[in-house]
């Protein structure tokens, strides 16, 4: 007959999956419950077009050629307009920190996922 091993738990282990067990889970029910982003987090960029001179140094700094600004409108009566594309972005903070008329800006949000990609460039 063969001799049966027998197993021991350290005490540790045990203590530690009990307590588990009656603890708060440290992940959530995702896309049901939303997450807390912290404050500065870098999310989705956000475009104020106002003050917008359309000296195009956010683009021209880009290190991933993701931002384009473009003029809609005509050179005495402009229509300013942003776009992103969110699979090249990486949130470098580099086109914030360059234009001189304070038009980007992060939001909070994460929600950036896409099924298509062609549907990666969005309007800021
Ligand atoms: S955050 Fe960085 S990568 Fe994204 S658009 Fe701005 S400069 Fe480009
Ligand atoms: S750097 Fe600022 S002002 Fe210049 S084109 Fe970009 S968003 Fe407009």
């Amino acid at each position: 007959m063969k001799k049966i091993k027998k197993i021991f738990i350290p005490g540790k282990i045990v203590a530690r999956a009990i307590t588990s067990a009656f603890k708060k889970p440290a992940t959530i029910k995702y896309p049901k419950s939303k997450p807390d982003i912290a404050p500065g987090y870098r999310g989705r960029l956000i475009y104020s077009p106002t003050n917008c001179i359309d000296c195009m140094m956010c683009m021209r700094d880009c290190p991933t050629g993701a931002i384009t600004i473009k003029n809609l409108g005509t050179k005495e009566n402009k229509e300013m307009h942003a776009y992103l594309n969110i699979g090249r972005c990486i949130f470098c903070c580099q086109c914030v920190d360059t234009c001189p008329k304070k038009c980007l800006s992060f939001s909070q949000d994460i929600m950036l996922s896409k099924l298509n990609r062609d549907n990666l460039t969005i309007e800021l």
